[in-house]
Parts: C-alpha cells; structure tokens; sequence
C-alpha cells in the first residue's frame, strides 16, 4: 500500500498528465484572477463556477514558506526516504502548495529562499511535483532564463 500517490479521475487527469510532462498546472479564476492550488472544480476564492476557472501553466518559480525536515515516517514508502524535508511554498502566482524540497541540505533551507519545480517520477508515470532551490542551479527539463535581482 502507497500513501503519496494521487487518485486521479477525470478532472485532475489533465493535471497529472501535465506533471508527467514536466509542466505544473494551476487553476485560474476568470471572475476573480485569482489562482488556486491544488486542482478544485471551484474557485476557492470567489465561488465561482467550474465554467469560469480554467488550467494553466504555472512558472515552476515559488519561494519556500515553511518545513519540516521527517526523520520517520512508518507508512510506505516514505520509511525508505527519510530523512525528507517537507515544505509548504508559495508559488510565484500565489497558490501556496504542500510538497517537498529536495536536492538540498537540511541546513540550508531558508524561508523566502527562491525555488524551481521539478517532477519525481513516484511510481509507473506518475509524477509528482517537488521543488529544489533556484539558484545555482540548472534545470534538466528546461532552459530558464537568468533569475532577476532585485
Ligand atoms: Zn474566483
């Protein structure tokens, strides 16, 4: 028995779909503009009807919000993965999201410091996205381009 799969059905399917392909998607609202995470029929925001929010593609860019770094964890398979730093984000268009951060040390996660998406293939075509920092960093997926300053 796994515990970190998705049960996907017909709507979220274009979201996994996406994952697989290196794309993260969100929701968007045409009423209010505003964007949500993870997949609802629903504007969370405003209430508004399936018919006004549409998926898009997100940036991949979010900035991290909070963690936990687990070092046990007895549901499958994640007893084979710590430890593991899981992360709340806030995605650069607004959503926050729970995922995890990976190719990082522990001590050197930072609220507020930038990261890019990245996909972990979690079982047979699914793929699931984590994020990993941004800086110094060079996506195998995509070419980005150099990160602002401000
Ligand atoms: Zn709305």
């Amino acid at each position: 028995m796994r515990h970190d799969l998705p049960e996907a059905d017909d709507f979220t399917r274009p979201y996994w779909d996406a994952a697989a392909q290196g794309r993260l998607l969100l929701r968007r609202c045409g009423d209010c503009g505003r964007a949500h995470h993870y997949p609802r029929e629903f504007c969370p925001h405003c209430w508004a009807g399936e018919d006004r929010v549409a998926w898009e593609t997100a940036s991949g860019r979010a900035t991290l919000y909070t963690w936990s770094v687990i070092h046990r964890n007895d549901l499958p398979p994640f007893g084979t993965r710590v430890p593991y730093a899981a992360a709340v984000v806030d995605l650069a268009e607004g959503p926050r999201m729970m995922t995890e951060v990976v190719d990082c040390e522990a001590a050197g996660l930072r609220i507020g410091m930038p990261l890019t998406v990245t996909f972990r293939e979690a079982a047979d075509g699914v793929w699931v996205a984590v994020f990993r920092p941004a800086q110094g960093q060079s996506s195998s997926r995509t070419q980005e381009p150099p990160a602002e300053r401000r």
